[in-house]
């Protein structure tokens, strides 16, 4: 519940606010220029929806005016998720800013109430004006590291290491928790953020205060909120420019839009963004303006301008499922690729496989139940699946490991949960976890390879999942690695499954336990070829096992004449390591990356570009955050 005191007047209607005014150094002459009065000659900021007790705005017209919105607002007002947030959860702001304002960052929710004991902040800005060539700092141009911003801020030279992006009226920009900012000098904007007052100043252009003073600096803190990699600028749906777990705002234009809706769930705050005037419920308004549309009001725009909507309708969610031949594991899952609740069940084999995914269809719908949330809430569910995996029609044509043959997936589950369903293989989906909330964030072009029973293969290429023709490529694991070689699963020989799975790497292992009966490996398996597992020969290898190293050293060579292979067709940023063998982590890569260092050249004897060998960030949640990244766009 609101811990804010909301009034408790009767119902209100559709009011204008007049915003409080700050008059920070900063600040310029614009928003005068635009109508808005303040005591002081320049105002650095206008806080136009606020129930923040350091500037709370009031109410411009009807009955109420001069009075402060926060005292006459009551829940009813407010609509009912606006009632359910610990604080006021939104303020919206105009700022116009003739001098630079500091680097800074905001912590996220999850650290700011664990060590402030308040919310962090998110934020976007809608830009209204700006001077010519004056811009914004919005995170790293490309991936670095604490030690490396730290230095920079010690030499001054932080700013070489930011993202600067030249900005023009219209343009919208989203700066989520953890990400680096500064608005620059000669930029205005409508800027709606989280209701918060925790920011980290990380260089503040070695300025001293009226008083003389440096403003005080926050590098410590700053340097465990940061997000390291580079800027990329998150894609909404038109009409929607941002949304975030709290606040969704939307752009539109008086002329076109005319009926504007508060529906019960939240109350509306609109902003006039756009040169253009008119009547908004028959009062006044020009650029700057702000409306309260009350929860269960409508609201009549005669005139022109652009504006902004914002409700305080929480972010939507994703469900992700991740079908495995034991079990299926699933979750509700952030849009940024935060785990909020688990699901899991066994796979009972001896069920017809209609019947498995009726079951997994009432854990979907149970685990919505848990969170209180409706299909509307939900972006849409995505699975990955293992098999031959039909995309574009959501079937499962079949299923080794799971013995399913023609089942339509897609149309079972978006039948019985009324949410939109996507479906893939689930190494493809995997890929796309990575790309989106793992090891792969900045690259274009990604090789994924999962090394566990079999080897799975994705492949992501020019910024897009690359599945081929109904979705039956990308089947990296049987390429030819050895002519006429070892039996493969797939009933061919000398595919990479059958040299560089964990199934196969088992085998070397037995057999060179067979051939040495002295090694280290018969006392870390209980003298028992039973339990020699994928991780044997590594970690006896560690303890200079040689035969354990001999089945190391081969290993590395089958899968890097495998990865040779996959480099030279589709010469990728980074080949990505999934699956149970990538806990190896560094004595996986490491000897990987040597063996391809000495093999790979480019043609006409020229060394060719590295590629980054890495591991799968996400580990066992690859699966279930890669099928919940199918519905992004
Ligand atoms: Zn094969």
């Amino acid at each position: 519940m609101l811990v804010f005191e909301a009034g408790t007047t009767s119902k209100m209607d559709i009011v204008k606010l007049t915003p409080a005014t700050k008059d920070y150094l900063w600040g310029g002459h614009k928003l005068k220029a635009m109508g808005i009065s303040a005591p002081s000659e320049k105002i650095a900021e206008a806080w136009e929806l606020s129930f923040n007790q350091d500037g709370p705005s009031l109410i411009a017209t009807g009955p109420d005016q001069g009075k402060r919105l926060m005292d006459v607002a009551t829940e009813k007002d407010l609509g009912s998720i606006p009632s359910s947030f610990r604080f006021f959860p939104v303020l919206i702001k105009l700022i116009d800013a003739a001098e630079n304002l500091s680097v800074q960052v905001h912590p996220s929710d999850e650290y700011a109430l664990k060590n402030e004991g308040q919310y962090g902040k998110t934020e976007m800005w809608y830009v209204i004006a700006s001077e010519p060539h004056a811009g914004l700092y919005i995170g790293f141009k490309k991936k670095t590291s604490p030690k490396e911003v730290e230095a920079a801020i010690a030499a001054g030279s932080i700013t070489d290491l930011l993202n600067f992006v030249e900005v023009h009226p219209g343009e919208t920009y989203f700066i989520k928790a953890g990400t680096v900012h500064a608005i620059g000098r000669g930029v205005t904007v409508m800027e709606i953020q989280q209701n918060s007052t925790l920011t980290y100043r990380l260089f503040d252009y070695d300025r001293l205060d009226k008083d003389g003073n440096k403003r005080e600096l926050h590098i410590a803190k700053a340097l465990q909120v940061l997000d390291y990699g580079p800027y990329r600028q998150p894609h909404f749906k038109k009409p929607l420019i941002g949304c975030s777990s709290y606040f969704v705002s939307s752009l539109g234009e008086a002329a076109k839009d005319k009926i504007i809706a508060a529906t019960d769930r939240s109350f509306a705050s609109i902003t006039i963004v756009g040169e253009g005037k008119g009547t908004f419920s028959n009062i006044p308004y020009r650029l700057g303006d702000t409306f309260f549309v009350p929860s269960g009001h409508v609201g009549e725009f005669k005139g022109t301008g652009r504006y902004v909507k914002t409700e305080l309708l929480p972010e939507k969610r994703l469900i992700g499922i991740d079908i495995g031949g034991t079990s299926i594991k699933g979750a509700l899952v952030s849009t940024e690729g935060k785990i909020l609740s688990r699901f899991a069940f066994p796979v009972d084999h001896a069920k017809p496989q209609e019947a498995i995914i009726e079951e997994l269809a009432r854990s979907i719908n149970e685990v919505l139940n848990k969170n209180s949330l409706w299909p509307i809430d939900i972006l849409g569910i995505g699975i990955g699946c293992p098999g031959s995996i039909n995309s574009k029609t959501g079937r499962c044509d079949y299923s080794n490991n799971l013995q399913w043959k023609d089942l339509p997936i897609r149309k079972l589950i978006q039948k019985r949960t009324g949410i939109k369903t996507r479906i893939a293989n689930d190494a493809n989906a995997a890929i796309l976890g990575e790309v989106r909330f793992g090891a792969a964030r900045e690259f274009e072009n990604v090789v994924l390879l999962t090394l566990g029973t079999g080897v799975g293969g994705g492949l992501y290429l020019n910024g897009r999942l690359y599945e081929g023709k109904d979705s039956k490529g990308a089947e990296l694991g049987h390429a030819t690695l050895v002519m006429d070689g070892r039996l493969c699963t797939c009933g061919r020989k000398g595919c990479v499954e059958a040299y560089c799975s964990v199934s196969a790497l088992i085998k070397d292992t037995q057999e060179a336990m067979e051939q040495d009966r002295g090694s280290l490996m018969w006392a870390s398996s209980k003298n028992n070829l039973k339990f020699v597992d994928g991780l044997t020969a590594f970690e006896c290898a560690k303890r200079c096992d040689g035969s354990a190293q001999k089945v190391v050293d081969r290993y590395i060579k089958y899968l890097g004449e495998a990865c040779l292979s996959y480099i030279n067709i589709f010469r990728p940023d980074a080949i990505i390591l999934g699956g149970g063998l990538s806990g190896q982590k560094e004595a996986l890569t490491s000897p990987l990356r040597k063996y391809l260092e000495k093999e790979q050249f480019g043609f006409g004897g020229e060394r060719s570009p590295a590629v980054e060998i890495l591991v799968s960030k996400l580990g066992n949640d690859a699966g279930i955050l890669g099928a919940a990244a199918l519905l992004l766009p």
